[in-house]
């Protein structure tokens, strides 16, 4: 049996097909501030794919690219303005920030209203609490909505997640908890990991780490879902070794195409979200 790959691409163009027409209905077009600091070589391309395709989607999107050497206070008055601005409906920071600035008091300073990246506390917290917080992150967004298209009922499922991120592995164990998942975190102190990514009927590779997994790792048919980018040479590849576990996997996300396309996707319809709550009354 050969795993069915799961396509983010196409998924992720439906979901922006949808929020094109809803932008279109909308009396003003929703706007993206998105901050970065410095030339990190990733961050510039993933700041100008996200710019791609909030225009692809009549989405305005407006860069704030300051120097490495501003200072925290400089950029915290820029968070102020941007949380003030009503013309801005999300705002986010691109990580990471240069190490002279401390990241969570940058995240802890943009209106919870505005964060799109769903990174501030009071969302984090209410997405903990097992309610609604305005935003979650994209990744785990995204990852949700790649699961579901392959297993629509979870409860009771048996997840592992190999990574424990602010940013991905732990919202999603939390997103994953709260639809009455049995879910284990690994991380890179785990001991004997192979034990507990065997018994997993969905995986989540989120490490960082090239072809980590390994058929061994799985369990027959399960449901992996490959978070990782890495980069070998020119190619970029995952945290899970596709060719060692594609006869053993029910589907795999496959790198690229699958789980990155996603979480463009989830941060626009956060931002189109953004714009809809801002205007209607809490
Ligand atoms: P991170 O560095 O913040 O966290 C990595 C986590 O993996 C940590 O908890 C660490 O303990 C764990 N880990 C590291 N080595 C391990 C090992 N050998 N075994 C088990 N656990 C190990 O990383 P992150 O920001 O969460 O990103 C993880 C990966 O996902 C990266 O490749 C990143 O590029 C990718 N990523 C992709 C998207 C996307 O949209 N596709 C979004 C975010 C991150």
């Amino acid at each position: 049996m050969t795993a069915s790959i799961i396509d983010g691409k196409k998924i992720a163009a439906d979901i922006k097909e949808h929020l094109k027409e809803k932008i279109t209905a909308l009396p003003n077009t929703p706007q993206l501030a998105i901050v970065l600091v410095g030339n990190d070589e990733p961050s510039l391309i993933y700041v100008r794919n996200k710019q791609k395709a909030a225009a692809q989607i009549g989405l305005l999107s407006k860069l704030y690219h300051l120097d490495e050497n501003t200072s925290e206070k400089e950029l915290l008055q820029l968070i102020n303005n941007l949380n003030t601005d009503s013309a801005t409906n999300g705002i986010i920071v691109q990580l990471p920030l240069p190490a002279h600035i401390n990241t969570s008091k940058i995240i802890n300073a943009i209106s919870p209203l505005k964060d799109v990246d769903g990174f501030h506390p009071y969302n984090t917290g209410m997405l903990q609490n097992n309610e609604k917080p305005y935003f979650i992150a994209a990744t785990p967004l995204g990852v949700m909505r790649l699961i579901k298209s392959v297993i629509p009922e979870l409860s009771g499922k048996n997840v592992v997640i190999i990574g424990a991120s602010l940013i991905v592995g732990r919202p999603l164990a939390t997103l994953l908890l709260n639809q009455a998942c049995t879910v284990t975190i690994t991380h890179a102190q785990t001991k004997n990991i192979k034990e507990l990514t065997a018994k997993a009927d969905i995986l989540i590779a989120a490490c960082g780490v090239a072809k980590l997994v390994k058929a061994d790792w799985i369990k027959e048919n399960a449901l992996l879902i490959d978070v990782g980018i890495n980069r070998e040479g020119k190619q970029l590849c995952g945290d899970i070794d596709f060719d060692d576990v594609k006869n053993k996997a029910l589907a795999i996300t496959p790198v690229p195409g699958g789980v990155g396309p996603m979480t463009i996707a989830m941060l626009l319809a956060n931002t189109v979200d953004a714009c809809l709550l801002q205007k209607s009354p809490l």
